[in-house]
Order: C-alpha cells, then structure tokens, then sequence
C-alpha cells in the first residue's frame, strides 16, 4: 500500500550546501556552454507540445514542457517564459542541469524552471517532462485516503498511473511558501518524491509527468487529467464504492500498446496546433 505523502522529508545532507551560490542571487553564474547544435524540427517538436498542451486543456497561461537535448545529456531545452500556446520554435532556449541558461540574451525563463533540471539530473531515463496545474489533478493532491482517493488507472490510456502517483508537499521540506519549485533545493525534493514514477502530485499546486519521449511525456500529461475526470466521475457514480480500476496485469499489457500507439495521438495533435 503505497502512502499520501512519499516520505519526502528524508534528509538530504550536504548535498543542498552545492546549491547554494547558485541560488544566493546577486552573483552572476557563468554562461554554461551549449551541448552542441540540434536540428531545427526538434525545436518545432517542443514548441508544437507546448501548443499541444495548451489545445488538450493540460495548460492554461502557465505550466511548460522541456526536452533533453537528444546529444547532451547535461542539457535540456525549454521555451523562454511565455504562455505555452505562444511558444514557436525561435523562443526555445537551453539550459544546463542546475537551469541555468546556456545563453545570454537576456530572455526570461521560467520561475520552475528546477522541476525540469533536477528530474532530468535523477532521471537518466527522462527524455521529456511537462509540468502542468490541471485543474482535475488537483483534488487528488488535496484530499488524503480515506475521506479521499489516491489516483488510480480507471482506463487502459492511464496504464501508466498504475503503479501508484506520489503526492509532494511542499510543506514537508520547506515550510509555507509560495508554492512554486523556484529553486535547485526544491527540485531536488520534488524529483526525489516522483522516484521511478511516470507522474508526481504536487499538492495545492499541479502536477508532472515525464516521458522517455516528448510524445510520450505529452500523453500522460493529457491522459492524468483525464483519468482525473474519469476517477471522480467514478466516486460520483459508484457512491465511494469499489472501483473497477486496471490491475496490475492489465495496466502493464495497455501500457506496453500505449508507449507504441500513444504516436497515433501526436500525429492528431500535432495537426490541431498547425504543426503536422
Ligand atoms: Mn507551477
């Protein structure tokens, strides 16, 4: 049985102290160098998810998806600041794994911009992480079993939630904040309370899922809100009663289709913002 919370309050030690002058404000970080140049339809593919998302319902103003840098593991790309249904391939900047930016332009990134870093540094597997405020997620972050559910698979395009979603409080580590992942320290927590899992809850806040792709990191962004619709209409229907959600089995048998299939839907997308 896997707990609310994830026991993110382990001790993390010295390892925040390498964090510091980073974040200490004031100093300027050197320029890290680029990973190398990447081909021109990988910034149209990371622009197109961003405007993807924002189409599927996933984003509003806010949230974003990155990318790895498909030849440099230390590096990943992200849009500048912007509304996600804006983004087009020339705002796509890059940034080393502590989100500093491979450039001095002068554009803004994303206050967030440490969810991104700090999974890719745990997640060697990670190719692509959205983050998002879903508005149907949230619930499944606020109210704790049993008066609440945890989120479970309800149908074969969740598979991948199957395994259990970690819910991470921001409370635990850090206190009362504003809420946001705005520093090194805080991705490294939250990144330690995702573990292996495709998805992490943050509670009063949003979500993420990651992807050993973009395609795929964009499906089960999409899918976790709407298995989050489905769940609570589940719980409306059934009363609080059992729920006939995927086993084990099941979900790992239609997660193995998703990861093949799941192309089907990118292609449909990817058509809807413009960008087929
Ligand atoms: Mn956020």
């Amino acid at each position: 049985m896997r707990l609310f919370t994830c026991g993110c309050a382990c001790g993390f030690g010295a390892s925040f102290a390498a964090f510091a002058p980073a974040d200490a404000g004031g100093a300027k970080a050197p320029i890290p160098k680029s990973g190398g140049p990447a081909p021109r339809s990988v910034f149209e593919d990371l622009a197109a998810a961003s405007r993807i998302l924002a189409d599927q319902g996933v984003v509003d103003g806010f949230g974003h998806v990155s990318m790895r840098h498909p030849d440099a593991p230390d590096r990943f790309f992200m849009s500048r600041s912007l509304a996600p249904a804006l983004v087009t391939a020339d705002d796509i900047m890059e940034f080393d794994l502590d989100s500093v930016p491979c450039e001095d332009k002068g554009r803004a990134a994303f206050l967030e911009r440490f969810i991104h870093g700090q999974i890719y540094k745990a997640r060697p597997d990670v190719m692509s992480v959205v983050h998002s405020h879903s508005p149907s997620v949230i619930p499944f972050g606020l109210v704790k079993p049993p008066q609440g559910a945890s989120m479970r698979a309800m149908f074969h395009n969740a598979a991948f939630l199957s395994e259990g979603v970690p819910v991470f409080d921001i409370a635990q580590d850090f206190g009362a904040t504003d809420m946001l992942v705005g520093n090194n320290e805080k991705g490294v927590a939250l990144a330690r309370c995702l573990g292996d899992h495709p998805v992490v809850l943050m509670r009063a806040h949003g979500s993420v899922a990651v992807g050993p792709s973009l395609p795929m990191a964009v499906f089960r962004a999409v899918y976790t809100e709407v298995n989050a619709r489905v769940q609570a209409s589940a719980i409306l229907v059934g009363g609080g009663g059992p729920i006939a959600g995927l086993n084990a089995q099941e979900a790992a048998l239609a997660d193995a289709v998703n990861l093949g299939a799941g192309l089907r839907a990118w292609d449909l997308w990817k058509k809807r913002v413009g960008a087929a």
